[in-house]
């Protein structure tokens, strides 16, 4: 998803609220740009001929997305909210 955000200030950006490959949330301070290169679904649109016929198996990019979040470190938040205190 990309949505405008308008600013106090008069200025209005465009933002990625969420990665159009995987759905991961982006955060504020965070961008597309930080995201990609981790982006579980990355490698199956990377791969020659993955957009053709309405895009990559989505099974392929589901599977891709829970084997990367079963690997991820379970105190960050997926949705950008508090960090569990230790
Ligand atoms: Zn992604």
């Amino acid at each position: 998803m990309i949505e405008y955000r308008h600013y106090e200030s008069g200025k209005t950006t465009v933002v990625t609220t969420e990665c159009a490959l995987c759905g991961t949330p982006i955060r504020d301070q965070q961008g597309i740009q930080d995201h990609l290169p981790s982006c579980p679904a990355r490698e199956i649109y990377a791969e020659r001929g993955a957009l053709r016929d309405g895009g990559p198996d989505p099974e392929r990019v589901r599977a891709a997305i829970a084997f990367h979040e079963a690997d991820e470190t379970p105190t960050l938040a997926a949705d950008g909210g508090p960090e569990v205190s230790r």
